[in-house]
């Protein structure tokens, strides 16, 4: 049995109150809150082990590199990545995004290639891969979705041609909450012989994630949305394609050896890691995974999905409520808007009454524009929210409805 008051008691920040109200905290899409476990295992870090990872002899920073290296062990297993080389550090989603839009387009675009992203996408999975196309005189081809938010896999088949060099689709939707096909999408694309990029920011933190199983050639996913620290993120990628590609950044650790005349590269997944790694954070993202792992990615799951049907059926009761995202795949992510009263005044008049949630473009802005809007409110669910948090929630939007 899922007992979300038992696991409410491992988040601190959960018993504040704001503004004299109980925190209700439904900002979960732009960050989580961290358990105890993860929080005390970086401080136990901090003060008992810490020393620079992988270049000491010495007793402590031979601790500190094991634990960063179970760190990447744990993320393997959590993702079900085939090996630890196919497993790189970054800061987050976006850092992922820009090494490999960085070090792909080096490699592997020129001059009249298509690069292909999904009209969803946050701005970390277009903006890079915008850049690298103006540098290389490449094409970004946007695959569109239909009225109800799901992508359209039909028009994805007709874009896909010799020219793509990548598919870049995130797994969920930071917006309409959309699940997105990417299993089929990794298909398709593989017909053509082009590799998939699957922006997981989304995604990692609700539901269990297989590699392998979905075949994607590269997944990108950020700490600090699956209970861990900021500052940490992960870019997986088949050992075939990262072994292909040039590094992102020059510096310590990505080296073998350094002469004059050149540089070589030491191996996966270090070629792409170069200076000291946030290795305290790596060590609080494992813990975090662990925590995750322990309650059961599938329990989560079921308990989230159980809150957003409740909180889709409530939100759609109040008049003029309006929910952008009809997907059939619907993850918790609800964005709405109620009549015509703006969305920074929702949010602004929700937060006094403790409820925290997000509004405005959410990062998306191509999005807004396709849904002919500017921005949205957005309540995003995690591992420790409850109906009653809903129930607040469904009766602020009443207040505020009132007042106008
Ligand atoms: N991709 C998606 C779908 C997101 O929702 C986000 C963050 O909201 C990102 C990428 C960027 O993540 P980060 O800021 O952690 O790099």
């Amino acid at each position: 049995m899922y007992d979300v008051k038992l696991v409410r008691e491992d988040f601190p920040i959960l018993s504040r109150e704001i503004y004299g109200k109980p925190l209700v905290y439904l900002d979960n899409g732009a960050t989580t809150q961290k358990p105890r476990q993860v929080v005390e295992a970086m401080v136990d870090e901090y003060y008992n082990v810490n020393a620079n990872v992988h270049r000491g002899v010495h007793f402590l920073s031979q601790q500190a590199t094991d634990l960063h290296e179970a760190s990447r062990e744990a993320v393997r297993q959590f993702i079900h990545a085939r090996s630890m080389s196919e497993i790189v550090f970054t800061r987050g989603t976006t850092e992922s995004i820009n090494l490999l839009a960085f070090s792909f387009g080096e490699a592997m675009v020129h001059a009249g290639d298509e690069v292909l992203v999904s009209v969803m996408e946050h701005h970390s999975n277009i903006v890079p891969w915008q850049m690298m196309c103006e540098r290389k005189g490449a094409q970004l081809r946007v695959i569109p979705m239909s009225d109800e938010g799901e992508l359209q896999l039909d028009a994805l088949e007709g874009m896909l041609n010799e020219r793509t060099r990548i598919v870049c689709c995130t797994q969920v939707s930071n917006v309409l909450g959309t699940v997105n096909p990417v299993k089929e999408v990794v298909k398709m694309a593989h017909k053509w012989g082009v590799p998939v990029l699957v922006d997981g920011a989304q995604s990692a933190p609700h539901m269990v994630v297989d590699v392998q199983d979905l075949d994607c050639d590269f997944f990108a996913f950020s700490g600090h949305k699956v209970y861990g620290p900021t500052g940490v993120g992960v870019l997986y990628g088949k050992e075939t394609w990262l072994e292909q590609l040039p590094p992102y950044q020059g510096g310590g650790e990505m080296i073998q050896k350094v002469t004059w005349e050149r540089t070589t590269y030491n191996q996966l997944p270090y070629k792409f890691e170069a200076g000291t790694p946030d290795y305290v954070a790596t060590h609080g993202l494992a813990k975090a995974l662990e925590y995750v792992s322990a309650l059961g990615m599938e329990n989560i799951e079921t308990h989230e999905q159980a809150l957003t049907r409740y909180a889709l059926k409530r939100l759609g009761e109040i008049e003029g409520m309006q929910i952008f995202g009809k997907a059939n795949e619907h993850d918790a992510v609800i964005s709405f808007l109620v009549g015509n009263i703006h969305h920074l005044d929702m949010g602004t008049l929700l937060d006094h009454l403790g409820i925290a949630v997000r509004t405005g473009h959410h990062c998306a802005e191509p999005l807004m524009r396709r849904l002919g809007i500017e921005g949205t409110v957005r309540a995003s669910f995690a591992l420790y929210n409850t109906t009653e948090e809903v129930d607040a929630l469904v009766e602020g939007i009443e207040q505020v409805r009132r007042m106008f």
